[in-house]
């Protein structure tokens, strides 16, 4: 009797619940993960209204996509890399604001052309693995990452993003990256859906590209991040391609990643990149974003305005109207909404939605980013074996320069991540160094804009005549120069390949008293070191080492690592060597992409520029020799693979790691094609005295080039020659074999 009361009111509020929600006591097939995902899909597409469809297509805020309380489907957590996770507090200025910064702080890697500079694919799978993990730890579910526009220009602002000039290196990865990421759960975002090689007026410029180049040098990674990787997300890029803006690019969306490469997941706009609805959802658009009263708000920004950002279009009453008037079919937005569900049940969202209650910046995680950084390390120049720094010889080493004492871990922009600590290279170098060597400091310039005070004539003499004062002392210098976050980010392009104020200055300066001046750059991608060069004995490349790039560079300096790093880009003398020198940024909003897919190397080897250095390129403490290369069958039926093998020793006294480059030439083509082409490379840890046999596969993609008449990759029948190097312009052994028709 004393229950009755109890069972009553259970009752009633079980009424009450149902009657304000029908399908609550419902457990639709959608919820049951044993069934198939497409019947999941279908399922859910079925209960939900059409209002309720449409409500998915725009964000709810900056970061997030909108749930559905009513049927249960979660909201997809995003946050910004690719290179750890950053804060998703909302805009820019927002997100940079110091006490946004401090709340999220995660893991920060290299840069992605640090990571590309080591050629080690492994690396980057488990770095993305490590990056889902933080993910996930921070209940997110989606990363804005990787980025894998090519390296067009070294002007661009976001080239530190990027894994280089070279689409087979690009690729490799990329799809590493998915994978590692994806292995968790996590969705990864390949970006920016295309031709995004420039930040200047990166809102409204057009890319005229042509077939081929796109094809062979642009699509390349993004294609293979579908069809390999299985990526789940694809974000459109902000420019015009082709005369069409990409959000709304139906033969971008639609007629490559839908029908020709079967994508299956869903697209999402780069934040603030929309300019119509019906021509949008149309095109394949699934998720605009930022969505809800963010986007209202900073839409609203004059700045934003100014910029030529465009947004909101896909909110639901600006959808449903051109539904009613048939501009849209409900076919289509069953379309873009199943998109973005089969995702979700895909990675699991529905079954396992993560929690944030993972534990991030793991040993584990710290110790990835220190490897990572150090195998990304670039010897350019060691002349008489400067390097590794000998403590017999060298007892007090002096460290200079505007990135000397601050730990430049990133370029500018929505990669920026904010790790728990980060150490610098002079914070590096001392530890290394402590019972070995005494180290002393000056600044001896400042980076450009962070001081003004440090900035006049005056000052600047004043902190290069300390330098000099404090080399003149020391049995070594290493002088640490480059750029900063604000002067190479995304948003605007570097000003100059030049060494930013006063730097070029300082290194002449101090090689003039201290013979073993060591150079370390610390920047995104080359810069001009012609007043210099001849002056150094030895240079590195640190590139943007991420959060433990100091002890990377110390562990090089000192010899506790063996620089194995090779350039992911060549290295110009200037820049008018350029490839898109002449027709970059483009004028009246055009920008022609003349070079066709002559970019990076291709263009070097085409026009017999010598470039300061080329791709592939990257000195070591030990010496390696190639030797025994075999490449079999000689005479190959078409669509067979292959097979290439070699012997690689490592002939000197210290271990170390050599990255083996395969390039092929095809020397009889119908159509003009590059002197040579990476189709493949190994990194290979070799001990002192030892060998290894290594074995590569060429398969028809490594011989084929895109027909514009075919409309497809043709593979034709002749001779390909087959050269294996140590750089692009360092081939130690050449081969052959011939395609039968
Ligand atoms: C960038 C994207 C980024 C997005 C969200 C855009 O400005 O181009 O790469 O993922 O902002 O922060």
């Amino acid at each position: 009797m004393r229950r009755l009361p109890c069972l009553v009111s259970i009752l009633f509020a079980a009424i009450v619940c149902l009657a304000q929600n029908p399908n609550s006591s419902d457990v639709g097939p959608y919820k049951n993960p044993s069934l198939p995902v497409e019947q999941r899909v279908q399922d859910l597409l079925a209960r939900m209204t059409l209002q309720e469809k449409v409500a998915t297509l725009s964000g709810a805020d900056w970061m997030q996509s909108v749930p559905n309380q009513r049927l249960g489907i979660p909201s997809i957590k995003m946050a910004d890399g690719p290179l750890g996770i950053r804060s998703w507090a909302g805009p820019s200025s927002e997100t940079s604001a110091e006490v946004a910064k401090k709340q999220i702080t995660t893991t920060a890697f290299p840069a992605g052309i640090a990571m590309a500079a080591t050629w080690d694919a492994e690396l980057s799978q488990s770095e993305g693995q490590a990056i889902g993990q933080e993910v996930k730890a921070l209940g997110r579910d989606m990363i804005l990452g990787p980025t894998v526009n090519i390296n067009r220009t070294p002007l661009w602002g976001r080239n530190f993003e990027g894994y280089g000039e070279d689409p087979y290196l690009v690729t490799r990865m990329a799809v590493a990256y998915i994978n590692g990421v994806q292995s968790e759960g996590v969705i990864a975002t390949v970006k920016h859906f295309a031709a995004n090689n420039q930040e200047f007026e990166r809102h409204r410029i057009n890319a005229e590209v042509d077939e081929r180049a796109l094809q062979e040098i642009y699509f390349p990674a993004f294609k293979a991040a579908v069809q390999e990787a299985g990526v789940w997300s694809v974000m459109s890029a902000y420019n015009k391609l082709n005369g069409v803006y990409c959000a709304e690019n139906a033969a971008l969306l639609k007629d490559i990643l839908q029908k020709q490469w079967v994508f299956k997941g869903f697209v999402v706009s780069d934040w603030g990149s929309t300019y119509s609805t019906a021509g949008t959802v149309n095109a394949g658009m699934d998720l605009e974003m930022p969505g809800g009263e963010p986007m209202k708000a900073w839409l609203a920004k004059p700045k934003t305005q100014a910029s030529g950002n465009g947004g909101g279009w896909l909110a639901p009453e600006k959808v449903l109207p051109e539904i009613s008037s048939g501009k849209i079919s409900t076919a289509t937005i069953d379309d873009n909404v199943g998109r973005m569900l089969r995702v979700m049940f895909v990675s699991g969202q529905f079954d396992k939605p993560h929690t944030a209650s993972g534990v991030i910046d793991t040993p584990e995680q710290r110790a990835l980013a220190r490897r990572a950084s150090t195998e990304s390390i670039v010897l350019l120049k060691n002349t008489d074996d400067l390097l590794p720094l000998n403590p017999a010889k060298i007892h007090s080493v002096v460290v200079l320069g505007p990135s000397a004492a601050v730990a430049r871990t990133g370029g500018g922009g929505s990669s920026l991540v904010t790790p728990k600590y980060s150490i610098t290279p002079l914070k590096g170098i001392q530890d290394r160094a402590r019972q070995r060597m005494q180290v002393s400091y000056a600044l001896g310039v400042s980076m450009e804009g962070e001081d003004p005070g440090k900035d006049t004539p005056e000052a600047r003499e004043q902190l290069r005549n300390e330098a000099v004062n404090a080399a003149v002392k020391a049995d070594a210098a290493v002088i640490v120069v480059g750029r900063s976050a604000k002067l190479e980010s995304e948003g605007f392009d570097i000003k100059s390949l030049d060494l930013p104020a006063g730097q070029d200055d300082l290194i002449e300066a101090v090689a003039k008293v201290n013979k073993n001046t060591v150079v370390v750059i610390n920047a995104g991608g080359p810069v001009i070191m012609s007043g210099w060069i001849a002056q150094v004995p030895a240079i590195l490349d640190l590139w943007y080492g991420g959060q433990e790039g100091g002890n990377a560079i110390a562990d090089v300096l000192f010899g506790d690592a063996n620089p194995s790093g090779k350039l992911p880009v060549s290295f110009v003398k200037e820049w008018k060597d350029s490839p898109a020198h002449g027709h970059y940024p483009g004028e009246n909003l055009q920008v022609e992409y003349a070079e066709g897919i002559y970019v990076g190397y291709r263009y070097f080897d085409k026009h017999k520029i010598e470039p300061l250095f080329p791709f592939g390129y990257g000195l070591s403490y030990t010496k390696f020799d190639y030797s025994d290369l075999k490449v079999s069958p000689n005479s190959v039926s078409p669509g067979k693979p292959v097979e290439v093998s070699l012997r690689v020793h490592n002939g000197g006294s210290r271990s170390g790691a050599e990255v083996v480059e395969i390039y092929v030439h095809d020397g009889h083509s119908s159509v003009d094609r590059p002197t040579q082409e990476l189709k493949g490379f190994r990194r290979v840890d070799l001990a002192p005295g030892e060998t290894k046999d290594i074995h590569f596969t060429l398969d028809r993609s490594a011989m084929a080039f895109y027909s514009t008449a075919k409309k497809d990759w043709v593979a034709e029948p002749g001779q390909f020659d087959v050269l294996v190097g140590s750089s692009s312009r360092d081939i130690k052994l050449k081969g052959s074999f011939n395609l039968q028709p």
